[in-house]
Parts: C-alpha cells; structure tokens; sequence
C-alpha cells in the first residue's frame, strides 16, 4: 500500500476538521520544494542525513498518523510541545514525510495582531536549522510559490485549536530564540 493511500484512508475513516485541516497542509507542501532549484545540491542533502536520532517535530495527530510507518520511528520527548519527534534514517517517501520536513527550512510564524484580532503568518527561517541548513545561515528567501503554500497551510492549521496552539507556541519559542541570538551578537 502506498503513503498517499494510506493517508486518505486513515483521513477518510476519521473525517474529523483537525485531520482535515491537516490534509489540506499536507497536500499544500506535497511537491513545491523550497527553492526553484534542488537545494540539495548545495549542501548534500545534509537535511535528509538520518542519524537515527536527531528527529523532526510532529504536529498534533502526525503521531497516530505515520505510526507504523517503516520509514520513521516516533521518539517521545518533552521538547516539541510534548509531541513526539520523526526519526528517520535518511530515506523516506516523499509522500509520507511529516509537515516539518515539508516546511524546512522555513517556519510560518504566527502572531495576533493586537489591533484587528487577525492572525498574522510571517514566513522565517527555522533557526533551529541553522546548523545544518545553508539557506538559513544564509538568509536565502524560499521561493515565492513555496512562501504562499506555507501561508495557506498555516492558515489551515489555524482553524483548529490544537494545530492552532502548537503554532503559536512554537512562534513563541522561535521568537524567543532570535531575541537570544539578537542580544549576543550586540553584546
Ligand atoms: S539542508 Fe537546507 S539547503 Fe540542504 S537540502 Fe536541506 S533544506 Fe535544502
Ligand atoms: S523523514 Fe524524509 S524528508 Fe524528513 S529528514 Fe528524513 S529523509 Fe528527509
């Protein structure tokens, strides 16, 4: 059995707004790819290495979704929100990787806008990349298809509490990371 056809199954059967909202983010990041080129060209793919246990944030409901995958193992954490981390070993079908692997390097970062109630969604760098992805030590922009569907997917997630949380929470702590790296290089 396939991925995708697995995840229209299990999507199917539950049909619940959460895993929908989900979906749609999943099928939004399905085949745009960050830059215009292979960016996996530049570095080697240094993203994709697979140690076995540096791991990949899950979503809310990715766990009981690619559990059982044979590409990943799920590690628990206390990082990450309390959701489990994607542990792969370097090689996985396109049609199953997790939202975060979708996004990298990039994150959709979301705020309120304290005077409209609006949610905001800037597209950043992940700096919890910056070790390993060049783009984001270079400040390279994603292309502008890519920085849209990001958009779209957020907005998705954003009608769902628990999605809705998580990125919020981990905008939070994005933020939090860049107003760290802020300060030393000024001090
Ligand atoms: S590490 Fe960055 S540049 Fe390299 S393949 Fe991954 S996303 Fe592309
Ligand atoms: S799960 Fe797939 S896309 Fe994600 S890091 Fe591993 S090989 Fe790369």
């Amino acid at each position: 059995m396939s991925g995708g056809t697995k995840r229209k199954k299990v999507f199917g059967r539950c049909g619940e707004p959460a895993e929908e909202q989900l979906m749609r983010a999943y099928a939004l990041l399905e085949l745009v790819t960050p830059l215009a080129v292979d960016c996996g060209n530049i570095c080697g793919r240094a993203c994709c290495r697979g140690d076995g246990h540096t791991g990949m944030g899950l979503f809310p409901y990715e766990e009981q979704l690619l559990k059982g995958e044979p590409d990943f193992s799920i590690l628990s954490t206390e990082d990450n929100e309390g959701y489990g981390l994607c542990v792969c070993q370097g090689m996985c079908r396109r049609s199953v990787r997790p939202l975060a692997c979708r996004m990298f390097p990039y994150f959709p970062l979301v705020y309120e806008n304290k005077r409209t109630g609006a949610w905001g969604i800037r597209v950043i760098p992940d700096p919890r990349g910056s070790s390993v992805c060049p783009l984001i030590r270079q400040k390279v922009p994603p292309q502008p298809l890519f920085e849209r569907r990001l958009r779209r997917a957020a907005r998705h997630m954003l009608r769902e509490p628990k999605l809705r949380e998580y990125l919020l929470q981990t905008s939070r702590f994005l933020m939090d990371i860049e107003a760290i790296r802020r300060k030393l290089e000024q001090s």
